[in-house]
């Protein structure tokens, strides 16, 4: 059996973060305007600290500002709240961001329902939601299932009539994901923890979406033959030696045997959402002062050129 094309995520987020680069330059010497990202971060995770330095890190590399504030654990909802409605008037900043998950006496809806929705380049509010859902423009896609699609693109351009499965139903991944598909002609099914039978519902995919959070659930098995295979799964997890490593939801060494093509994790998805926000910061800026946003979806073409 031929194994699948393993798609490289880090490549592709470094050809869209080059093209985010290009377009920062130019905004900044055609229009005097440097786009700004706030990060916001409660408490010590330790994922979560990894997460905002590296999101920091890639925000300044490619040119914009980066803004990140730690907030001790035991914050109260009402000093968040405020410093967001700081971040919604300070005119340097265009991208918001809140690091999840929050602390549980903090109501992340209040605090995510709180950034104002032309900075909300998670897009997770529910003026992005119903933008999206409504197929209206100007929705800021949230970061995840927007590099997922750029991913699958770069395999299969046109994705019309492409039975496409989602496993997993959250408003982070899972929802969106199936709108930007079905906006694709896909014909899309969302799995998810009640569905009666997962492998025949996975067997059935052109494109399968794994979004779950439980490690190696999808085997190799209920792939259908030379399926497109994406793994959002990020799974913590210990071996025997005590070593953690990270688990997609997708058993990757039987899948690549089966598929047509795959993302691993880690180096897969997860670079390519980070990209996504810097190219959604840049769209916020982009609005704020009402110049045309530039077409950052990479072509089929630019896709290519990076060979996996
Ligand atoms: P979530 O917990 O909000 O949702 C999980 C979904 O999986 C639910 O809809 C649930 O119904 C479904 N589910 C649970 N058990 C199931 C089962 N046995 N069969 C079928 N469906 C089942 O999680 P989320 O925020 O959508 O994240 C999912 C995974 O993706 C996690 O591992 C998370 O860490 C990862 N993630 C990765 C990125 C990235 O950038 N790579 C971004 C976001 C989330």
């Amino acid at each position: 059996m031929t194994a699948a094309t393993i798609i490289d995520g880090k490549l592709l987020a470094g050809t869209l973060r080059k093209a985010v680069r290009g377009e920062v330059a130019r905004l900044s010497r055609t229009e005097r305007l440097t786009p700004g990202l706030a990060v916001v971060l409660v408490g010590d995770d330790p994922a979560s600290n990894i997460y905002v330095r590296s999101k920091a890190q890639q925000t300044e590399e490619v040119g914009m500002k980066s803004f990140v504030h730690r907030l001790p654990a035991d914050v109260r909802e009402g000093e968040l709240l405020t410093l967001i409605q700081g971040l919604n008037n300070d005119h340097r900043v265009h991208g918001i961001l809140v690091q999840l998950p929050l602390p549980s006496h903090v109501r992340s809806d209040v605090v995510l329902q709180s950034v104002d929705p032309e900075k909300d380049v998670d897009g997770f509010h529910v003026v992005n939601a119903g933008r999206l859902a409504a197929g209206i423009d100007g929705a800021m896609v949230p970061c995840t299932p927007s590099g997922c699609l750029q991913i699958i693109k770069s395999i299969r351009p046109h994705l019309g009539a492409q039975q496409a499965l989602i496993v997993g139903r959250s408003n982070i991944v899972g929802k969106p994901m199936a709108l930007l598909l079905l906006a694709e002609d896909c014909t899309v099914t969302i799995a998810h923890s009640r569905t009666a039978d997962l492998p025949s519902a996975c067997r059935q995919a052109d494109i399968l979406i794994a979004a779950v959070g439980k490690p190696h659930l999808i085997r190799g098995t209920w792939i259908k033959p030379g399926a497109v295979v994406v793994d959002v799964g990020i799974n913590r997890v210990t071996d025997a030696s005590g070593k953690t490593r990270l688990l997609g939801d997708v058993a990757f060494a039987e899948a690549v045997g089966v598929a047509g093509a795959i993302t691993p994790v880690p180096g897969g998805v997860g670079p390519m959402t980070v990209a996504c926000l810097l190219r959604n910061t840049l769209i916020a800026a982009c609005r704020s002062r009402r110049i045309d946003i530039p077409d950052l979806y990479l072509t089929h073409a630019a896709m290519r050129n990076c060979e996996f």
